[in-house]
């Protein structure tokens, strides 16, 4: 399938924002331009960075609803606690995946101060007829990963080129990483009824001469069965897709709710410390308040 690359790429610079305690990080999605790619309605990009001596990222108890977040880990450990007492290291190569469901809080710590952490943390809104489950926890600690065309692909989520990651999915969508050593073309698979996003933790790309640095992400509307890409050197590609996410979704600070309304009573009842977010163990001493609602 051949079309106009200018119709059907759009370019959506990431901002910086801050995580926790001032940790500066990439966000790439929700942004102005697009809040959503499928169900994954966000994107931070953390590090790479290398902490002082007893330093490190460190997010205090918050509480999400109707979403599931989902850590990727490239250099570096975090470990997760949640209120349902989930305590769990992720390292690279793995994959952490809090349901949130009907609602949960927990914390997120990385390890080993005065090391590098380099991650990548996403959501996925969860559609409204499995919105309200109750919270879960998984963690898968190997996915699926081979080599192909001078790459390392691992599959951290859905299916590509006859591989399937075991992630627990609520709707159709993949996420891929794809790192290459030496600069030089690569060939993507795409389904036609996904619409994608690409974007480089690390080097850069090019689609048709257009180059996409670090931290740029190349937003592709569905209707594309292939693409051709050329990877600069030392590059590591993440790529999600799902088709269109067909509800309203609503999002404000940590939560998903079906309206606004939603989202009013879900910080009310963070900020009443309300039974449906539980407490995480060790968390009690440093609950993150909920920002004033616009
Ligand atoms: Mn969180």
């Amino acid at each position: 399938m051949t079309q106009p690359v200018a119709s059907t790429i759009d370019r959506i610079p990431a901002r910086k924002s801050t995580l926790g305690e001032g940790m500066e990080i990439t966000r790439a999605l929700p942004t102005r331009g697009r809040r959503m790619i499928g169900a994954w309605c966000f994107l931070d990009h953390l590090g790479p960075i290398r902490f002082a001596p007893g330093q490190g990222m460190h997010v205090g108890a918050h509480p999400h609803t109707r979403l599931q977040t989902f850590t990727w880990v490239i250099e570096g450990e975090i470990l997760h606690r949640d209120s349902l007492g989930s305590e769990q290291i992720v390292r690279p190569g793995q994959v952490n995946l809090m349901t949130a469901g009907y609602g949960i809080s927990h914390t997120e710590d990385s390890l080993a101060p005065g090391t590098r952490l380099h991650a990548a943390q996403l959501w996925i809104a969860l559609p409204h007829a499995v919105a309200d489950q109750p919270p879960a926890f998984a963690h898968y600690p190997q996915l699926p990963q081979w080599q192909a065309q001078g790459c390392t692909w691992s599959l951290m989520a859905g299916c590509y080129d006859g591989h399937t990651a075991p992630t627990a999915l609520h709707s159709p969508l993949v996420g891929l990483e794809v790192l290459g050593d030496a600069a030089g073309p690569v060939h993507l698979a795409l389904r036609p009824d996904f619409e994608y996003g690409l974007m480089a933790l690390t080097g850069g790309f090019g689609i048709d001469g257009a180059a996409f640095p670090q931290d740029e992400l190349a937003y592709l509307a569905p209707g594309r069965d292939s693409l051709a890409l050329q990877l600069q050197a030392n590059t590591r590609l993440l790529l999600i897709g799902g088709a269109p996410f067909a509800e309203a979704v609503t999002m404000w600070w940590n939560f998903v709710a079906a309206d606004m309304p939603g989202i009013r009573a879900y910080r009310a009842a963070w900020e009443a410390q309300d039974a449906r977010f539980g407490t995480v163990p060790g968390g009690e001493g440093r609950r993150l308040p909920a920002p004033a609602l616009p």
